[in-house]
This record gives C-alpha cells, sequence and structure tokens, in this order.
C-alpha cells in the first residue's frame, strides 16, 4: 500500500523547480561547457556554503530566474559517480521547437553523441555533459523562461530554462503520492514505463514537470561526477517556506532548518524514493550581491566567509571566467 500524505495547509502551492545542483570534475571544463556549448550565463561564483573549499557555480539565464538554474560543486579530481536508482537521472532544458535542427546541428558541430526521440508527444535530444550527467532539449512550445542569447546563439534559439527533471526510483508509488497529495502535483500522462506529474500552483509557470521511471534491481546512485545531488522545488518567500516545513514534518518526513543560501532560503528532505528534495524561495535572488550587469563576474562569498577570502582565493582552482557577461543578450 502507498503512503497518503497530508495536503498541507500553505498559502502558496509548489509552481516548479527552482534549481537542479550535481557534481562535475574539472572547473573549466564544466565552466566552458554550459557558457560556450549550452550558451546559459554564469550568474554567481561562490563556494560550497557547507565546505567553503569548494566553488559552486551558478548557471541560468540572465537573472538566474527560478527554473533556469543549474548549479555545481566541482571537485577537480573526483571520480564520476553510479548512476542509479534514488537520484534525478535527466536533467531537461526547455527550447523552441523551431529550434530542433538547430540544437541537432549545434550537439555535432561540438562532436557531442546525442539520442533523438518523441516523448509524450515532444521531440528530445538527448546527450552527457563532460562528465557524464545526463541532459536533454525537450523541444515544446509553451510557458518558458527569458532565453539568454550569446556572441554564437540566437534568442530565438536559446534554451529557455528547465523543462523537467526525471527520478529513477526503485519503487514510485509513496513518491507519486507525496507528488500529488503533498505537492499538489498532477498526473498527466504516461509512455513506456515513464510517469510524468506537472505542478499545479501556476499553469503559466515553466519547469513544471517531475517524471518518474521505475528501474528495479538497478545499482542504487553513488555520487560523484555527473551525479544529481538534489531538486530544488520553488517556494515565494519565507512565510511560505516555514509552512511547508511544517507540513513535511507533519507527513512524518526529516526536514533540515530553514538555511540561508544568500540567494534563496532552503529545506531540504528526502522524500520516500531516497531523492534528496529542497525548496528554495523565489527570494530574493542573485542581485543581491552583485549587479545584473556584472553577476558571475567576481568570487562572492557570504558574510561568514568574507574574513577568510584570502584563503578561499589560494585555495581555490584558478579560472577563467566567461568574458560574455551581458554583452551578447538582446
Ligand atoms: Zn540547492
Amino acid at each position: 500500500m502507498p503512503r497518503t500524505f497530508a495536503k498541507p495547509a500553505v498559502l502558496a502551492p509548489i509552481v516548479g523547480i527552482h534549481h537542479v545542483t550535481a557534481v562535475a570534475s574539472d572547473p573549466q571544463r564544466n565552466m566552458d561547457f554550459y557558457t560556450q556549448v549550452l550558451g546559459l550565463r554564469f550568474v554567481k561564483l561562490t563556494v560550497n556554503f557547507d565546505d567553503p573549499g569548494t566553488y559552486h557555480f551558478y548557471f541560468g539565464n540572465e537573472t538566474g530566474a527560478p527554473g533556469t538554474v543549474l548549479t555545481f560543486f566541482p571537485w577537480p579530481h573526483v571520480k564520476r559517480g553510479v548512476q542509479g536508482t534514488g537520484s534525478v537521472v535527466a536533467t531537461a532544458f526547455n527550447a523552441p521547437t523551431a529550434a530542433r535542427a538547430w540544437w541537432t546541428d549545434r550537439l555535432k558541430a561540438n562532436k557531442i553523441p546525442f539520442t533523438a526521440a518523441t516523448r509524450l508527444g515532444d521531440p528530445v535530444l538527448a546527450f552527457e555533459d563532460p562528465d557524464g550527467m545526463r541532459l536533454e532539449i525537450v523541444f515544446h512550445d509553451g510557458p518558458a523562461a527569458d532565453p539568454f542569447a550569446t556572441s554564437d546563439i540566437p534568442a530565438s534559439h536559446a534554451l529557455r530554462g528547465f523543462h523537467s527533471v526525471t527520478l529513477s526510483l526503485e519503487d514510485a508509488a509513496d513518491t507519486a503520492s507525496l507528488l500529488q497529495q503533498a505537492m499538489g502535483f498532477t498526473s498527466a500522462g504516461t509512455e513506456n514505463g515513464r510517469q510524468r506529474f506537472i505542478a499545479s500552483g501556476d499553469n503559466a509557470a515553466f519547469a513544471r514537470v517531475v517524471d518518474i521511471i521505475t528501474a528495479e534491481n538497478a545499482p542504487t546512485t553513488k555520487l560523484g561526477a555527473g551525479i544529481v545531488h538534489h531538486v530544488a522545488f520553488r517556494t515565494p518567500n519565507l512565510a511560505a517556506q516555514q509552512q511547508w516545513q511544517t507540513a513535511i514534518a507533519d507527513n512524518d518526513l526529516h526536514v533540515t532548518p530553514i538555511l540561508d543560501r544568500n540567494y534563496f532560503r532552503s529545506i531540504y528532505f528526502r522524500e520516500p524514493g531516497h531523492v534528496l528534495f529542497e525548496f528554495a524561495t523565489d527570494e530574493p535572488g542573485f542581485t543581491v550581491d552583485e549587479t545584473l550587469a556584472t553577476l558571475g563576474t567576481a568570487l562572492k562569498l557570504p558574510a561568514q566567509y568574507e574574513g577568510k577570502r584570502a584563503a578561499i582565493e589560494r585555495g581555490t582552482p584558478k579560472l577563467r571566467l566567461p568574458t560574455s557577461g551581458v554583452a551578447g543578450s538582446t
């Protein structure tokens, strides 16, 4: 029998994905791939607040809007992880249907192997980043993030935030119950063992899709390069965050205190299928400590580490930061 979850009495329902965080190995290679090949904007250079000797990279659209943000902990010598159950096994970006041939050509030009398929009616290109992280582009003309254009990716073809994440689970039942009963997702179709759920908090929002695939007898995920550490869902503000924290605890899931991540506030819990979920606030965003024009151009540290800046700068790898800034945006 799947567990049942109480529907929380919260002010603001979940509207979709806030960010995805994964582990990378070589920091420069990671930065170059996401800014140059995929054309994301590097919106924040900081450190892992729980481990300040490690960078924390944030990529997104021009503003780093919730629903566009992909973040990495680059550990230079970390081994590749094992992709199995209990984690996000694919992170999908959204792009206009008219950009499909263009992205196909771009992956070919960059010698990135890919597979092309149709999934629940939408064309999908699936490929991997340099660490083996599984990425997808879903071509779908629904609500989408504002694109970030670069010198060689026009706004008409640029990625427009996330489309979805895919969770691989040994048993999907409890997670499906949690999504639908507690988090306000609705079932939106199945295909080839894939179950689709869509956040119902705001029909005009983007990055609303969570897919679940069931893989019995697969290995358990082992964290390492190319593996997603967690997926975060959007809550608008601190008041909603506090209500969600109570609601999650009331459902007998262990939830962390509210943590200040400078650019958002976070709570974390492991959903019943063992994927680490975070709820992150839309406020205050990435312009809290630098201007929109200069996002990602300097190492930003939270107040508790500012006094250790010199040691942190000595201890972290040297980087060639992207030079584009917002120069290529339209
Ligand atoms: Zn996070």
